[in-house]
């Protein structure tokens, strides 16, 4: 499996996004069906896994913590030749029979693709999907060149948006950098204003003007959003989502032909067993519909 460099043409057969129970199962039976596959995951154990402090329910296993398993599903996969690549998947084009998967980092091409991306913690925050793309952004490597010399806030999920607050400082006028995680940071950057409260809500007209925290309304004209993961919807246009589930068939197809979804992502019960499951079945259903080419 090694020499393949991401950042060449190379179409993977199948490429995988989120390295949780779903994908690396599915990536353990891609592998044994000798698919060449990639998991593109935002980290190396899935952050719920690791908030697991006893698994007491997965067959056969007595009694493991969520980080001893993933750790242990990591190493399966990669022992059977999986390819790993830490990025986040940011969009997804289809052109022709290929997936365009474009990472924060880098871009990839697939012929089939599995979504194991779980699910998202954090509700939208009202006015957020009004104003997406209308400056609201999800990827400050993208966007922040729209708001140079302007002032932007930035909601943050979890401590690695620091390096991208710190980003935005050298763009931007003035950043608000309100994190929704503990400890805050001390410091980040001369123009950058750490916050402490739960953002209200996102208001404009045409394009945003402000963000309400607590009783404070920030004037703005950009609001990066970090989270620990995109939402299904908006990596990929056309996805039926149901009630925040995508919707699959029993090969776990969903209505967009080559592109799978597996795990939490597609409803509950939100279970190991049930996510391991659904990345087996995804990966024989895409190993077949590769072996008809
Ligand atoms: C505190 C706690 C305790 C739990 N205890 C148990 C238990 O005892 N038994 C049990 O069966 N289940 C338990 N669970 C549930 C279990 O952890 C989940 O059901 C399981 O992890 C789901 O696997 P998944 O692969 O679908 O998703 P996840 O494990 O959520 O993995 C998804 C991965 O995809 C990554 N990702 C998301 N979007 C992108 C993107 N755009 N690009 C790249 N990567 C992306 C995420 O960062 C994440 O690493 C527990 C959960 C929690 C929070």
């Amino acid at each position: 499996m090694g020499g393949i460099s991401p950042l060449s043409t190379f179409v993977w057969p199948i490429l995988i996004i989120g390295g949780g129970p779903a994908g690396l199962s599915a990536a353990i039976n891609a592998r044994k069906r000798n698919k060449q596959v990639m998991v593109l995951a935002k980290e190396q154990i899935s952050h719920k896994l690791q908030a697991a402090p006893k698994v007491a329910n997965y067959p056969g296993i007595a009694d493991i913590t969520g980080t001893e398993l993933g750790k242990a599903l990591y190493e399966h996969a990669s022992a059977m030749g999986t390819e790993f690549k830490r990025d986040e998947a940011q969009q997804i084009v289809k052109d022709g029979d290929v997936f365009w998967v474009m990472g924060r980092e880098e871009q990839y091409q697939a012929r089939k693709l599995l979504l194991a991306v779980g699910v998202m913690e954090n509700k939208s925050i009202p006015g957020e999907n009004e104003f997406e793309g209308k400056g609201v952004s999800y990827c400050a490597t993208c966007d922040g060149a729209f708001f140079r010399g302007k002032d932007v806030a930035m909601i943050a999920y979890l401590p690695e948006a620091e390096t991208e607050a710190r980003f935005l400082a050298g763009i931007c006028r003035r950043v608000y950098y309100i994190p929704q995680y503990r400890p805050l940071p001390q410091s980040i950057a001369e123009n950058v204003t750490i916050l402490s409260g739960v953002p209200k809500s996102i208001t404009g007209q045409e394009t945003v003007a402000a963000i309400e925290i607590g009783d404070q309304s920030l004037s703005v004209q950009g609001i990066f959003i970090e989270r620990p993961g995109i939402p299904p919807l908006k990596l990929i246009d056309g996805l039926q989502i149901v009630n925040e589930k995508i919707i699959i068939d029993e090969n776990m197809e969903t209505n967009i032909p080559g592109v799978y979804a597996a795990g939490d992502c597609t409803g509950r019960p939100w279970q190991i067993a049930r996510a391991v499951g659904q990345g087996q079945i995804a990966a024989i259903a895409m190993a077949k519909e590769l072996d008809k080419r």
